[in-house]
């Protein structure tokens, strides 16, 4: 496993708690849509890294990584200071569950994440063996401010952009939600699918477990409650091994 050297190439701050950044990409470094790699700064002569989905589809020639800026955080205190040349960490191996192919094949594919949960959906949204897979894309992203809704305008103009229009053939669509301001949607996800209202909103009948399937990555606590909600309704979660109904990961840990 080997530790590349990336260099900033663009930095967009979307709010004091959240920001996204590009890097070069150097040409041995492969993933599949969904995954996170190891990333970091060198602080003290030594590589601080964390895990991070990566943003940027995998046809795309550079990286793109989303982030949240914690106060002490050992490495966002210093990362969300990044300037353009800067020198990223990427180790050379990325891993993680959310991938299409740990998925059966289905109807609706459902992405369900908050905060920085976003991450991993953004690559998989512009990947065309996704729509190979799905009918329709249903992407949901719930944050605390109207602010942090990263890639508001890719996300709601996704089926008419120039290139990606090709890929989702109008197949995307894109739900938010915010918890703590006024919005034209409000409220947790789960009171959205718990209520029925969810499935209305975005076009579909219903949710079939045997041929709707499922994506979760946020906080430990909507990822605890998704799981139990889809698992009730009869999801299996699937893993790198077997194939399931639903796949799941933690965007980070809570302390
Ligand atoms: C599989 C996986 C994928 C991840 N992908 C991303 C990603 O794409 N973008 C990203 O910003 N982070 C992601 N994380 C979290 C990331 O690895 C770090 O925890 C984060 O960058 C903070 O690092 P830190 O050293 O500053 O603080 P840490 O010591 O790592 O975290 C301090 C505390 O901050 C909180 N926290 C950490 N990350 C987040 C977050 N993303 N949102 C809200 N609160 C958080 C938690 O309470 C945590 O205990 C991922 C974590 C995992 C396990």
């Amino acid at each position: 496993m080997a530790i590349l050297k990336e260099k900033v190439t663009d930095i967009h701050h979307w709010t004091d708690k959240t920001f996204s950044f590009k890097t070069t990409r150097d040409k041995g470094f492969r993933f599949k849509n969904g995954e996170f790699a190891m990333i970091g700064l060198e602080i003290e002569g030594r590589p601080l890294l964390r895990a991070y989905s990566v943003v940027s589809p995998n046809h795309e020639d550079h990286l793109e990584f989303l982030s949240i800026k914690v106060p002490n955080g050992p490495l966002t205190s210093k990362l969300q200071h990044i300037k353009l040349d800067d020198e990223i960490l990427v180790n050379s191996k990325p891993t993680g569950t959310l991938v299409c192919d740990y998925l059966l094949d289905g109807r609706n594919l459902f992405l369900f994440s908050t905060g920085t949960g976003l991450a991993p959906f953004m690559s998989i949204i512009r990947d065309p063996e996704t729509y190979e897979k799905f009918n329709k894309v249903i992407l949901t992203h719930t944050v605390r401010t109207v602010k942090e809704l990263a890639y508001y305008d890719v996300l709601n103009n996704l089926n008419n952009d120039e290139i990606y229009s090709q890929v989702t053939q109008n197949k995307f669509i894109y739900f938010n939600t915010v918890t703590r301001e006024k919005w034209e949607r409000t409220g947790r996800i789960t009171e959205w699918i718990e209520s029925g209202k969810l499935w209305e909103s975005v076009g579909v009948d219903t949710f079939d477990p045997k041929i709707d399937r499922v994506m979760i990555c946020g906080s430990e606590d909507m990822t605890f409650d998704l799981k139990e909600i889809f698992e009730k309704l009869g999801s299996i979660e699937g893993s790198t091994k077997v194939q399931g109904g639903l796949v799941i990961e933690k965007a980070f840990a809570e302390k």
